[in-house]
């Protein structure tokens, strides 16, 4: 793995001298008090402020503090003129631009391309106080105010949108963000190493326009590679169509299993050609035209995700071309405790008052252990946003935190309500052998099957949960965050400490499927596994005298799901008296490899060519209703559709009043109207932040 400085060791800027403010400022009324004449950044965001580590506008803004920059924030600024984006003066340095802790389309929208009635990231829950494509927007609008001051963007809307992408909410391939921003830099993934460096380098006076060496970022360039690089068209990595054999990036890695045989790891390209070497996809307008392609960028684009032998990549967009550098470089777990231990005062700004901020409250008495998935469940855009490395923090610092969880949160009664992040029980799991892992093109460590090479250990997780119960002044511990069940089936002990501890009465988990065509789309494993993982709960809750219950989520509508398939899942949840209050359809996000097969129709899990395997896609509004009520074939509402559709399908025989049945043959009065996807879109129950592929926020750390 490369190497990078750490994020603490930089010169701080001069502007440290001004101390550590009691919150950052968001008036020029608060800089006054500060002291300050004008700030050094301004992050503008369309999320409210949280000084809190689940934040990005908190963690980056408090972070560049820490190197001695003043920074203000420009919260969710009124878009409609360029006045309000002179509240805070002309920044020295630049403009950072998020949109906030989720994309703006997902933030406003419901799967059903309905506006939502609510904005978990605003007072009270307020919607519409945020633009459509906030990034762009905001952009504009800086540029407007103060020409000349460099432009930055960065956050998931910007990261998931540096590349030509489909966008489910006009139905059209859009240009990269890039393009539409004209920003000069976009930060992609989590974006602290670029942002530090950066910031110091723009303090030292080199124009923004020359440093175009960070990793983790993106820019607009013109003519090609440099001379001294090698460029490879990406038809040469895999073929988009009856051209010449292929190299298949997605199967398994034999120098993994080499090595697993005590066979040293061998990188075919050494790493100073790699980091000389641009791929080059093909152009906006070629996968704007042809979804082939769209699939094979794709699928190119997610094989250069490990920062260990990621390549930069190209790709044109009429004249010029958008330029990505490899992804960021983890950070250590040391790195990782100093910024989640900086000055945050824990709760919404002061000027909130008594408001509610409801994902706020949603993660106040939660604390993050750990960064990135390995999972790589293709709905799911967290790989190409934190990476499928993780990143652990040192038990102490979690210990700590817990403490200032317990001291200063406020309505704090001693439950801790998550130890988690992406995923429950990943903290300290990942590959045995640095050197492997920095070789590996896997888009996942647990599909098929778990690797060999994975460190399955749960021994210090089942610790940490131990001492975090031990904390005085801590009652109960609970884990919220969802969990890799197939994962933790390699240790009955975790299952046996997590369900006799640490369950409220619930345990949401993620089977998404119980048909093999959709899950193999997902990259999930088999139903099978929840059956032996829920034999386990439910042992290990009677043997704690708990009554305790598991919630299954399950997804509608996913690339891959015919009706049968929605058939053969109600069946299944009515065998196992599973009658779900919420459930959800898919929600194509940006850059998912479940967006390319949604859009394409195609698989890029597989070599993609004209006459490769065809996905079955469900498009229109009326199969993703009926998709939908399949999984809540109990709900009366829902009976006309699904007897309807039954009868199409020729499955009369299970509609009628009978236990086999699925479908009464009689209707309650007064309901049947309004079957899924027809009702007022209800305010969402938790916040932070859309779980990228879901159609409503569930309960995730911000990214
Ligand atoms: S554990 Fe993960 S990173 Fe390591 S070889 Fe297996 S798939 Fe690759």
């Amino acid at each position: 793995m490369h190497s990078a400085p750490d994020l603490f060791s930089y010169r701080k800027h001069w502007a440290h001298k001004f101390g550590t403010a009691p919150e950052l400022p968001i008036s020029r009324a608060e800089m006054d008090l500060l002291g300050w004449d004008s700030c050094d950044i301004v992050i503008v965001t369309g999320d409210a402020y949280v000084d809190h580590p689940s934040f990005g506008m908190a963690i980056i803004g408090r972070l560049l503090e820490a190197q001695g920059f003043r920074v203000g924030l420009l919260v969710q600024p009124d878009w409609t003129s360029a006045d309000d984006f002179r509240r805070l003066g002309r920044p020295n340095l630049f403009f950072g631009i998020t949109a906030g802790n989720m994309d703006s389309m997902v933030n406003r929208y419901t799967a059903d391309r309905r506006a939502r009635s609510d904005d978990a990231y605003t007072p009270n829950a307020e919607p519409g106080r945020r633009p459509d494509r906030s990034v762009t927007v905001y952009a504009q609008r800086a540029r407007e105010a103060y020409k000349g001051v460099p432009i930055v963007i960065g956050g998931i809307e910007a990261s998931l949108r540096r590349i030509a992408h489909f966008d489910y909410w006009s139905e059209t391939v859009r240009r990269s963000v890039l393009v539409d921003s004209k920003a000069d830099l976009l930060l992609y993934g989590n974006a602290e190493r670029a942002i530090v460096e950066l910031s110091h380098r723009l303090a030292r006076g080199e124009p923004i326009e020359t440093i175009r060496d960070l990793r983790g970022t993106a820019f607009m360039h013109r003519g090609g590679a440099p001379e001294d690089w090698t460029e490879l068209d990406s038809t040469q990595l895999d073929t988009p169509g009856p051209l010449k054999l292929h190299n298949d990036p997605y199967e398994d890695d034999p120098r993994c299993e080499q090595r697993a045989e005590g066979v040293p790891v061998v990188v075919p390209t050494p790493r100073a050609e790699r980091d000389r070497t641009v791929i080059r996809l093909p152009s906006f307008e070629q996968v704007r035209d042809d979804p082939v392609l769209y699939a094979h960028a794709s699928r190119v684009f997610h094989l250069e995700t490990n920062p260990g032998n990621a390549r930069a990549l190209v790709q044109a967009h009429g004249e010029r071309e958008v330029w990505l550098n490899p992804p960021p470089i983890p950070l250590t777990s040391s790195e990782l405790d100093r910024l989640h231990e900086l000055p945050f005062t824990r709760r919404p700004h002061s000027s909130y008052g008594e408001a509610r901020l409801p994902a706020w409250e949603m993660i106040r008495h939660s604390v993050i252990i750990l960064r990135g998935c390995f999972g790589g469940c293709t709905f799911c855009s967290i790989t190409e946003h934190e990476g499928r490395i993780i990143q652990n923090r040192s038990e102490d610092s979690i210990l700590r935190e817990i403490g200032e969880v317990r001291d200063r949160a406020p309505g704090f009664t001693g439950t801790i309500s998550d130890l988690g992040g992406p995923s429950a029980n990943m903290w300290r799991l990942g590959c045995r052998d640095p050197r492997i892992e920095a070789a590996c093109r896997k888009l996942s460590c647990v599909y098929p099957d778990i690797c060999r090479n994975l460190n399955t250990d749960h021994g210090p997780l089942i610790q940490l949960y131990r001492k975090a119960r031990a904390v005085p002044g801590i009652k109960r511990v609970l884990i919220a965050s969802g969990l890799r069940y197939d994962l933790a089936m390699r240790s009955p002990a975790y299952i046996r400490e997590l369900v006799t501890h640490h369950v409220g009465g619930y345990l949401k988990i993620a089977p998404e499927h119980t048909e093999s065509g959709p899950l193999s789309k997902m990259m999930k494993p088999g139903i099978g596994i929840f059956d032996r993982f829920k034999e386990l709960f439910d042992r290990y809750s009677r043997e704690a005298g708990k009554e305790q219950y598991l919630i299954p989520y399950f997804i509608a509508g996913h690339p891959g799901t015919t009706d049968v398939d929605m058939l053969n899942l109600a069946v299944w949840l009515k065998r196992h008296k599973l009658r779900l209050d919420q459930v959800q359809s898919f929600l194509p996000t940006p850059l998912a490899i479940a967006t390319a097969m949604y859009h394409t129709g195609r698989n890029p899990l597989k070599r993609v060519s004209p006459n490769s395997e065809s996905v079955p896609v469900v498009r229109g509004m009326r199969q993703r209703r009926l998709q939908k009520a399949f999984l809540r074939y109990h709900d009366p509402e829902n009976w006309p559709l699904l007897r309807q559709a039954l009868k199409d399908m020729g499955r009369s025989d299970l509609i009628g009043n009978g236990k086999r049945h699925l479908v009464p043959s009689f209707q309650p009065p007064g309901t049947g109207g309004v079957p899924e996807g027809r009702r007022a879109p209800v305010k969402t129950r938790q916040t932070t932040p859309a779980r990228p592929g879901r159609s409503k926020p569930t309960r995730r750390r911000p990214v």
